[in-house]
């Protein structure tokens, strides 16, 4: 089966490599369709077409955009994208827009638990400003001793209920799917198991997402356990979704699962590439 990586992150939003070192990983691990699904923004989309190019690899434009559906933050990826889009670029753009002072809020929140200079700190890991994070806080964390790994700032700080968590509304569960569709993309659900959603809930969000015109969900991600490819396998079939892939690679030192390093899609899957 072809190896598609369809979810990854460069310095342009959360991640630690550039676009075009992305590119050169993807092609050493043996991936052979790529795209890279930067937050909210599609700055990085020429130079990893370039450095695609450059190697011979196969390149889908992708975003992934962050929606607030019934109170909960959700991940929607658009694959296939056309990044010149003036209405998804403008989306995007007013999705964005309230990171900075969020940014703020949560050193503000950050300094009441005694941690200083969060902000700034934040602001150095940050290689596009526009995006700045909680990837951002957490690396900050980690150089400050706060807590050993990012992924462990993440139990204590950052999160619902802990110190530097600050609730915000992103953009629409609509507004997303329209803005990918209408820049000739797919939609895709994010790492469904990542939500704290009752199954309810769940079906509830799949039901929203299929009547805004979104086809696809993520079975086999970084973001999963195997346990999660079954029953989210289950999910696609009984929903009539298409099967998505991708490691959700942030960088090296930081990552679950590397560019292309996951298993296979379930063969009876209908993969949102089939027709590319
Ligand atoms: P933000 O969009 O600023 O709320 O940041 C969300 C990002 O934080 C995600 O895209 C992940 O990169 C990261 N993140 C969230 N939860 C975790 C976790 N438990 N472990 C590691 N990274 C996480
Ligand atoms: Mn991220
Ligand atoms: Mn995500
Ligand atoms: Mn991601």
């Amino acid at each position: 089966m072809l190896n598609a990586d369809l979810h990854c992150h460069s310095i342009v939003s959360d991640g630690t490599l550039t676009p075009a070192a992305l590119a050169q990983r993807a092609k050493a691990n043996g991936v052979d369709l790529w795209a890279l699904t930067d937050h909210d923004e599609l700055d990085g989309i020429a130079e990893a077409r370039r450095a695609a190019d450059a190697v011979g690899l196969r390149f889908i434009a992708g975003v992934e955009i962050s929606i607030t559906w019934s109170g909960k933050t959700v991940h929607i990826v658009g694959l296939g994208v056309d990044e010149h889009n003036p209405e998804l670029r403008a989306g995007l753009a007013s999705v964005r827009g309230g990171r900075e002072s969020r940014g703020r809020e949560i050193a503000e929140d950050l300094a009441r638990a005694g941690i200083h200079g969060a902000f700034e700190g934040a602001m150095q890991h940050a290689g596009n400003p526009e995006m700045l994070g909680r990837t951002h806080f957490a690396r900050f964390l980690v150089e400050s001793g706060v807590r050993p790994t990012v992924a462990d700032v993440f139990k204590h700080y950052l999160v619902e209920g802990k110190p530097g968590f600050v609730p915000h509304r992103w953009g629409a569960l609509e507004q997303a799917v329209g803005w990918i569709r209408g820049a000739g993309g797919r939609a895709v659900i994010a790492h469904p198991a990542r939500y704290a959603l009752t199954e309810l809930q769940r079906d509830a969000l799949i039901d929203a997402f299929k009547e805004s015109g979104g086809e696809g969900i993520e079975v086999v991600t970084g973001s999963h356990t195997p346990e999660e490819y079954d029953s989210f396998a289950r999910v696609a079939r009984r929903a009539g979704l298409l099967a998505s892939r991708g490691s959700d690679f942030h960088g090296v030192t930081e990552s679950g699962a590397d560019l292309g390093s996951l298993p296979p899609l379930p063969s009876d899957l209908k993969p949102v590439w089939h027709d590319w």
